[in-house]
């Protein structure tokens, strides 16, 4: 058994790979438009080589476009020619036989002067917990780079075999404020992660002197609070996940399943206007670090709808409203409200694709 999951590493390409790099994604969506449209129109799969498309690419990208150009054919064939795709977004692919990682560098064949030459990209690789490298040690498939927000990312897809001491137990994990994090396993084994009062106490007292710094209007002394805090923040996220795969080990879970996040898309990083957002996003920040490290300790992760997690009763499925932190039941069923979300988030429906994006 084994999964496939994406890393991405961000990149710091020279002036020249930059301007390199925008030619060839451009180019590589533009052959692949090309190559999608030739198909639809004969409605069957190109017998193109790399020596009859005349993209200015390497011929092992040039290559990668075609495979893609002939998936993407199959999937409008699938749709009866009703959803033709038109790619926009530059991107460019290479496939695992192509490119190599060291510490610091990706090492990849460009363009130069008309020419494919091996050259290295430098990237960012090593965290200072050596995550990422870690994962990049197992079976590497695709290295797609693109740009997102102005940034070079390298999506790289990883093959991670699923260790056979996760065994095949399913867990809950509910994220909330009062308790940052409530498990249970499908054996009813429970444990509460973080401490939501010494948490709260902490964004209180940051708040507060945030107050005073803007009477002063001191802005610079603001934002290094703001960072302070955030670090502060992080951190406690990052020991949370760590006991939580600490106790999914323990007890031979191989899937965690969490809610799915509404909106995450307009309440991430860019809005932190009002409090629900705020909380959303670091739920959606300590998420992701459980899938992280899930993910390197062979553990699934998969999210699921939240409708009605926190009122259904797990006994009888009827719908209560948790008075205060006690959720009882007329069945009887009778227990801390947050273990009412984790105990239901095991066994809720799991979203397609059972991934979230950011
Ligand atoms: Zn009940």
């Amino acid at each position: 058994m084994s999964q496939t999951i994406t890393v991405k590493v961000k990149l710091l390409p020279t002036k020249e790979q930059t301007s390199i790099l925008t030619a060839m994604g451009k180019e590589y969506i533009s052959t692949m438009n090309t190559l999608v449209s030739e198909m639809v129109a004969e409605k069957k799969s190109t017998k193109k080589t790399t020596k009859d498309v005349p993209a200015h690419l390497p011929s092992a990208v040039k290559n990668q476009a075609i495979q893609d150009a002939k998936s993407v054919f199959q999937k409008v064939k699938k749709s009866k020619y009703t959803m033709i795709p038109i790619l926009k977004k530059p991107v460019c692919v290479w496939n695992n036989q192509n490119y190599s990682l060291d510490s610091s560098y990706i090492n990849l064949p460009l363009m130069m002067d008309g020419k494919a030459k091996k050259v290295p990209i430098r990237a960012l690789l090593v965290d200072k917990h050596n995550r990422t490298f870690d994962l990049l040690k197992h079976q590497l498939g695709t290295l797609r780079i693109t740009k997102k927000s102005n940034k070079w990312i390298a999506q790289i897809s990883v093959t991670i075999p699923r260790s056979e001491e996760t065994g095949t137990k399913t867990m809950g994990v509910d994220l909330g404020l009062k308790v940052p994090a409530v498990a249970v396993t499908e054996d009813e084994k429970v444990r509460f992660f973080g401490n939501g009062r010494q948490n709260k106490y902490v964004r209180r007292m940051f708040k507060s002197k945030r107050k005073k710094l803007g009477k002063l209007k001191k802005l610079n002394a603001i934002r290094n609070l703001d960072d302070k805090e955030q670090r502060y923040m992080k951190d406690q996220d990052h020991k949370v996940s760590r006991a939580i795969i600490n106790f999914a080990k323990e007890n031979k879970i191989s899937v965690i399943r969490l809610e799915q996040l509404a909106n995450i898309r307009q309440t991430a990083r860019t809005s932190r206007k009002n409090e629900k957002n705020l909380h959303n996003w670091s739920f959606y920040r300590l998420s992701q670090f459980i899938e992280y490290k899930a993910n390197l300790a062979g553990i699934k992760v998969e999210y699921v709808n939240p409708a009605y997690t926190s009122q259904t009763c797990p006994k009888c499925s009827a719908k209560n409203k948790a008075q205060d932190r006690k959720y009882t039941c007329e069945c009887g069923f009778q227990k801390h409200r947050d273990l009412v979300g984790a105990m239901n988030i095991r066994y809720a429906p799991v979203i397609d694709g059972h991934s979230q994006s950011a």
